[in-house]
């Protein structure tokens, strides 16, 4: 850990100098605290009198502020000056407080914002940066109530959800044509120059260019075209792309390459980049493109990034940091009582592409790179260590949802998934029949859901077979048997291009299986624009597919450039994702999804227009906190001397946690972007800051309730309230 700077001789810029002066014109009665003041103590001091004096009407205020637990009906009553109100008195209340910025490499920040402000009147000094004036000013503009929150309607999301294409757009499945053309023609080429080789994929002597092409054409249906020839370096890339890469994109990810970072797109997923911006899709595919190509700080980031997910560090038979004991270092993750996360030793370990925010980016700098398939093939000691792994679930008192993954749980062959649902299957029905002896009260959680992650919908919806989806639909009657209720897919799409003819024909296949369709979005700038989302949960919608979490974009630095701040995800989801939201009346129907996958997209019709809502809003948004699970409860706290926030998250009240979050403190953020940055970045990609008008004033969230479709089913019998597999 490094020593904390000392801060108060560094002077402010003169763009600084000009936001204070605004800032003290604007609020004469903080100017006479700053000025009048001797030293730190008396202005936090007067600050904290001031406040509750002149705002002691504000009682939903007050509470919420003073509440050791707030709720989301709390949260809900909160005027818009409320949200500053308590934002000033935690700046005073954490005043002095020194944390680790994971994102400068560990440095030791301390939040002290009056402090800096007052240092900055009195001596032109404290070393904030505009980013901090700024934030300031918004705070302060709605603290006085000069600044009101303006709740778009339903035809300006309409007009927003408008800017977005879908992938099955007439004109966009016509570009993407285009683009498979391209792409195969290169492909094309270099198999026939003997440039690339491969033996499954090889053209007869004497073909003629148009047999070829439509032997290639075949084989673009097959995804171990795809996988073998997936681009692994940028100059290839930018050549499939068209040489459209402009070269300060080629420089960096030129650089990307020498440090070591991965590249593996696949020619199904790259035909989803525009080379030409079409005048009606402008930016739409940047989702896309920011999953694909690497950002600056990325590069320069790799080699020092820091792990997230703490609980993910695991050592057999020492507990994780949720308390929990796991049976081997890397096949079994767990936060939950409920549901244990468990990885396959095979391909499954790899994706079918990589995406740029990952956080599989801090393995692949210590140089476990997945994209090598032929050596992620399983060995003959798998199946017995995969019995071993199904002990963990059978022997555990509350897991009743085993989370098959990876990597991507569908890059396995078909073969390994069906080995390994014949041993879940036999595994669930010992943990049944070895509850007939316990009595009553003393019951094991049975299996009840089993979930397999995977992102090859959109990555290579090719895999989607119909052989996999018998084994599927053959695993869901046979387990059905035996009481297992719930079957899901669990995705991640990130953007309404990714919904192409393809992906709606794999969609439709595994839901006529039987299994219902969940989408995980990670909420990046791109993905952050206005509508967007929306869009997406649409479009979703429209092929079949439930939402189920929006998720902040998880790291340090090294992700800067796809985050958004947590104020952004607050706001999307009070102003744009609440025009889905699902009234309480509607929760019998919502309940019944689960059990009829094969009629999922009828039912979400029959829901959406009975509703009278464009999507429905089965997400919630959270940040999966690196401690233990996920949450979008939080208060700004602090700020840094660059405007970046501080945020106090405190754990999701609304879902059964390990017993070790009695003696968790609350978890500290500090964000890797600032507001004006974000806002900044969002013009840069076309956006008018001004549609994001009272974004800065989003300063605290409420874990939303979760929607019944997603809770498990009561059992018939008493569960044992023990918990085995657990050291607290
Ligand atoms: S699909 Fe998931 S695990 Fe794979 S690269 Fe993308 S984010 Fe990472």
């Amino acid at each position: 850990m490094s020593e904390k700077m000392n801060l108060d001789n560094i002077a402010i810029s003169v763009q600084s100098h000009r936001l204070l002066d605004s800032l003290l014109d604007e609020n004469p009665d903080l100017k006479k605290i700053m000025e009048d003041s001797a030293n730190e103590a008396e202005v936090l001091d007067r600050m904290k009198q001031w406040v509750f004096s002149t705002y002691k009407e504000r009682e939903e205020a007050l509470s919420y502020y003073g509440a050791k637990k707030a709720d989301r009906f709390m949260f809900e009553q909160l005027s818009w000056q409320d949200y500053a109100i308590i934002r000033i008195l935690d700046y005073i209340d954490h005043a002095g407080e020194t944390y680790e910025d994971l994102n400068r490499r560990g440095e030791i920040v301390e939040s002290d914002p009056f402090r800096m402000l007052w240092l900055a009147v009195q001596q032109g000094t404290g070393g904030a940066k505009p980013g901090f004036f700024e934030d300031m000013i918004q705070l302060f503009r709605q603290l006085r109530g000069d600044t009101d929150r303006v709740v778009p309607g339903k035809e300006k999301l309409e007009s927003w959800m408008d800017r977005y294409p879908s992938g099955l757009d007439p004109r966009i499945v016509q570009l993407r044509k285009e683009n498979k053309h391209r792409i195969l023609s290169i492909l094309i080429k270099k198999i026939s120059e003997g440039t690339v080789k491969s033996r499954s994929y090889t053209f007869p002597e004497g073909l003629s260019g148009e047999e070829k092409y439509a032997m290639a054409e075949e084989w673009w249906n097959d995804r171990k075209f795809h996988l073998r020839f997936a681009v692994r370096n940028p100059d290839l890339l930018n050549e499939m792309l068209g040489y459209s890469l402009d070269p300060d994109t080629m420089k960096l990810l030129k650089e990307a390459e020498s440090a070591g970072i991965p590249f593996f797109v696949n020619p199904y997923y790259l035909s989803l980049l525009n080379v030409r911006e079409p005048r009606f899709a402008v930016g739409a595919d940047l989702a896309i493109r920011h999953y694909v190509l690497y950002s600056k700080a990325l590069v320069e980031e790799f080699g020092h990034i820091v792990a997230w997910e703490k609980e993910d560090l695991v050592e057999p038979g020492k507990p994780n940091a949720a308390g929990w004991i796991l049976p081997s270092h890397h096949n079994v993750h767990r936060r939950y009582p409920e549901v244990a996360i468990l990885i396959p030793d095979s391909v499954g370990r790899a994706c079918g592409g990589l995406c740029s925010s990952c956080q599989r980016m801090y393995d692949f700098q210590r140089g476990n790179l997945n994209f090598n398939l032929d050596k992620l093939r399983p060995n003959e000691k798998w199946p017995d260590k995969l019995k071993r792994l199904l002990t963990y679930f059978e022997e555990d008192s509350q897991l009743r949802d085993i989370l098959i993954t990876g990597g991507d749980a569908f890059m396995s062959t078909d073969r390994t998934l069906e080995n390994l649902l014949e041993e879940v299957y036999r595994m669930a029905a010992r943990k049944q029949e070895a509850n007939k002896s316990r009595p009553e009260g003393e019951k094991y959680a049975e299996i009840m859901r089993i979930r397999f992650g995977t992102r090859l919908p959109a990555y290579l919806p090719q895999r989607i077979t119909p052989d996999l989806a018998r084994i599927l639909r053959d695993f869901k009657e046979k387990a059905s048997g035996i009481g297992i209720r719930q079957f899901v897919i669990q995705t991640h799409f990130e953007s309404p291009m990714e919904i192409t003819p393809e992906t709606k024909e794999a969609v439709g296949r595994l839901t006529d299986a039987g299994w219902i369709i969940t989408n995980q979005l990670v909420f990046t700038a791109a993905a952050s624009r206005r509508g967007h989302t929306a869009k997406l949960r649409r479009v979703l919608n429209d092929i079949g597919v439930l939402t189920y979490y929006t998720f902040t974009v998880k790291g340090y630095k090294e992700n800067s450039h796809n985050f958004a701040p947590n104020a952004r995800v607050v706001q999307e989801q009070l102003e744009e994702k609440v025009m889905g939201r699902i009234e309480k009346e509607h929760y019998p129907v919502l309940r019944t999804f689960a059990d009829d996958a094969e009629h999922i997209q009828e039912k979400i019709n029959g829901l959406r227009s009975k509703a009278d809502v464009p999507f429905l809003a089965t997400d919630r948004n959270v940040l999966n906190m690196p401690g233990v699970g996920k949450s979008l409860t939080f208060r700004v706290i602090g700020i840094t001397r660059y405007g970046r926030r501080i945020l106090e998250f405190d754990h999701d009240e609304t879902r059964n946690h390990s017993p070790i979050i009695g003696k968790m403190g609350k978890v500290i953020i500090i964000e890797s972007k600032s507001i004006p940055e974000y806002l900044q970045q969002l013009e840069e990609i076309g956006e008018d800051p001004l549609e994001y008008t009272g974004l800065y004033g989003f300063s605290m969230g409420q874990t939303e309730p979760r929607v019944p479709l997603y809770e498990y089913p009561d059992y018939k019998f008493g569960v044992t309230p023990d918990y085995t597999n657990l050291e607290v």
